[in-house]
């Protein structure tokens, strides 16, 4: 029994690995977009491409279980080159239709992140696309620093001559060293979910995580995004904390392209007092 459940184990992983080499040419990945909102202005500034996987039988397959899959297949450089142009395209697309002028934030892979050809691979999307380089965000997280960091200093100094910019995501969730981030060329700071869930609860701990890490980023100079954001109330105390942008399912779940622009329109208004439940 152990044996027969361990090989049926084994022929799903297989079937999955077989469609994920197949998955970019059959067209069955696609982007969704996530606001980011201004704290002052209760606007979007920026969106957060995500990437989604519509597998033929077992339908839509979460980013967190196929690009470890897709990174040690060796096929992360060109999922994640597809989702670089692809973000950059629709980024441009919105531009195009004389909206409001807003960031484009893409998640990088360890393994992209330290490709020698990342630079320029990107300025060639940037060149094809027409986006400005300094609308294209880069969101690394911390264990891409850690793995070899003058790598890490020299990748991000290149990208940010060239005016691309650097955001440390799930900030707070791994070991960044503070002498790394004083010497890297980061522009954003975006704290994890984990420290936004019990913001409004009795615990006064996450609240100070925030306002440390808030003050800390206003030293070096970065802005401060918190994700995860879920009410109201929450939205309200990271402001009060002082991030610049909030992210989360209370201003929108990630969202196709075309719905997009409508939300763009829209202003959320922040920073009252915590509401009463
Ligand atoms: P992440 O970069 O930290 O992205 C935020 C994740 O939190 C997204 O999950 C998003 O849908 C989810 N989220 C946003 N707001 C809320 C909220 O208010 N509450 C809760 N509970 N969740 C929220 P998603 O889309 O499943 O992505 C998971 C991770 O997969 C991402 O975490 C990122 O590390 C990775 N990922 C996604 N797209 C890409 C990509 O194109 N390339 C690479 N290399 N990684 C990607
Ligand atoms: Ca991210
Ligand atoms: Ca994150």
């Amino acid at each position: 029994f152990y044996n027969s459940s361990l090989t049926a184990h084994a022929v799903a992983r297989m079937s999955i690995q077989s469609a994920l080499h197949q998955a970019l040419e059959r067209e069955e990945f696609h982007l969704l977009y996530q606001p980011l909102v201004h704290a002052r202005t209760g606007r979007i500034i920026a969106v957060e491409a995500l990437i989604r996987w519509q597998h033929p039988e077992r339908g839509l397959i979460p980013p967190m279980e196929f690009i470890p899959l897709a990174e040690e297949l060796g096929l992360i450089l060109r999922i994640g080159d597809w989702v670089i142009r692809t973000a950059c395209a629709d980024a441009m697309r919105w531009r195009q239709m004389n909206l409001p002028r807003i960031q484009m934030s893409v998640n990088l892979s360890n393994i992209q992140f330290r490709n020698k050809d990342l630079l320029k691979d990107i300025s060639h999307v940037l060149e094809q696309t027409g986006l400005p380089a300094d609308c294209l965000e880069l969101e690394i997280t911390e264990s891409a620093l850690m793995e070899d960091a003058q790598g890490a200093l020299a990748q991000m100094s290149a990208l940010k001559k060239y005016s691309v910019k650097m955001a440390l995501d799930d900030f707070g969730t791994g070991y960044s060293s503070l002498q790394y981030l004083k010497e890297l060329p980061l522009s954003k700071l975006k704290i994890d979910r984990a420290f936004v869930t019990d913001l409004c609860s009795d615990s006064k701990s996450d609240e100070a995580i925030v306002r440390a890490v808030v003050s800390l980023a206003r030293t070096l100079g970065m802005q401060v995004t918190a994700e995860g954001v879920e009410t109201l109330d929450q939205a309200n105390a990271l402001v009060a904390l002082g991030c610049d942008s909030l992210q989360g399912y209370y201003f929108s779940k990630p969202v196709f392209a075309d719905a997009i622009p409508e939300l763009m329109n829209r202003t959320w208004v922040l920073g009252s007092s915590p509401q009463s439940t």
